[in-house]
């Protein structure tokens, strides 16, 4: 890849941001910067799923006790019913102990 201004062969470059080719004359290649950027955006959201995945449920945000172990976020599953005149059917899951309890009836 070459320069898009003064034509120079593109070295690797390391930068605060991340790595790309550019140019030894310092001139910018907006192209690259841009492919960059994306990749450190993709960089962010797997940290962001690790930090939520301390072995509680991230779903896990539906005010709900568990019966068994008392935590009181739980998942809320819905199943939806294969036909129309049956409702659908929910389920709330334990954050913690992965407990799940059918509920009756619709949640609001
Ligand atoms: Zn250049
Ligand atoms: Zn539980």
């Amino acid at each position: 890849m070459f320069c898009k201004t003064c034509g120079t062969l593109l070295q690797p470059k390391s930068t605060p941001y991340g790595k790309w080719m550019a140019c030894p004359n310092g001139h910018t290649q907006p192209e690259i910067q841009k492919e960059s950027q994306s990749l450190k955006f993709q960089n962010l959201n797997q940290e962001k799923r690790v930090e939520v995945s301390d072995g509680k449920n991230p779903l896990a945000v539906h005010e709900h006790k568990c019966p068994r172990c008392g935590f009181d976020k739980a998942e809320l599953i819905e199943i939806s019913a294969n036909y129309s005149d049956e409702d659908n059917i929910y389920r709330m899951k334990c954050g913690k102990c992965k407990h799940v309890e059918q509920l009756e009836g619709k949640v609001k």
